[in-house]
């Protein structure tokens, strides 16, 4: 891997625990189990349904932006990357609204914020792109760090890499990841073993 220049942040379970349901979420939308969230949202048509739908999303996403506290470990990665001057950005598929309000449990600047507003939520790969475009520099020289399957497939499909952070059992998706993290006070020296590492990325 080249140089690794800015590193693209999950939100809930990776930036922050905000102690989100998402089992309750589906069962208030009338979701089946296992459902993703807005991918269920979006074979419903506009309408009375839908509006209530959303309203459930949201009320969950603002009780949960009110309730996040920092993952461990997270503000002091953070502070590393800015003397580093690697750049950090957030890319959640949660609303705009959320995800102003939840970020300023961290105190810190992101230069580039995606949601769900912006681009094509994960696992699709525009959130990657977009945030490539307005830093200027490719994916390959980004990482994306977050807790589930659509973080990682985002980032390899951009061509970015992917760390799974884990900090419980192990997925049974963590072998899409690159790299797996348990604690983000190791976030560094992952980090800095991948900048050592030249093989390009495969596709
Ligand atoms: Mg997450």
């Amino acid at each position: 891997m080249p140089q690794i220049r800015g590193i693209i942040f999950d939100m809930d379970g990776t930036l922050v625990d905000s102690r989100l349901d998402y089992d309750a979420i589906r069962r208030e939308m009338g979701l089946s189990e296992g459902m993703p969230i807005l991918e269920g949202l979006e074979r419903v048509p506009d309408g009375s349904q839908r509006d209530r739908m959303l309203e459930v999303i949201r009320a969950h996403e603002l009780r949960g932006a009110d309730e996040a506290v920092p993952i461990e470990g997270v503000l002091e990665f953070l502070s590393h990357l800015e003397e580093r001057g690697v750049s950090s950005a957030v890319l959640t598929r949660n609303s705009r609204e959320s995800t102003s309000r939840t970020l300023t449990r961290l105190n810190h600047s992101f230069s580039q914020i995606v949601t769900r507003e912006d681009a094509l939520p994960k696992p699709d790969p525009a959130g990657v792109h977009l945030i490539a475009r307005r830093w200027g520099f490719p994916p390959h020289e980004m990482i994306v760090i977050g807790d589930y399957l659509f973080d990682i497939q985002a980032g390899r499909r951009a061509g970015a890499r992917g760390i799974l952070f884990a900090p419980g059992l192990r997925p049974d998706y963590a072998n899409e990841a690159d790299f797996v993290l348990q604690h983000f006070r190791d976030a560094v020296d992952l980090i800095d073993r991948m900048a050592c590492l030249d093989e390009p990325i495969a596709q």
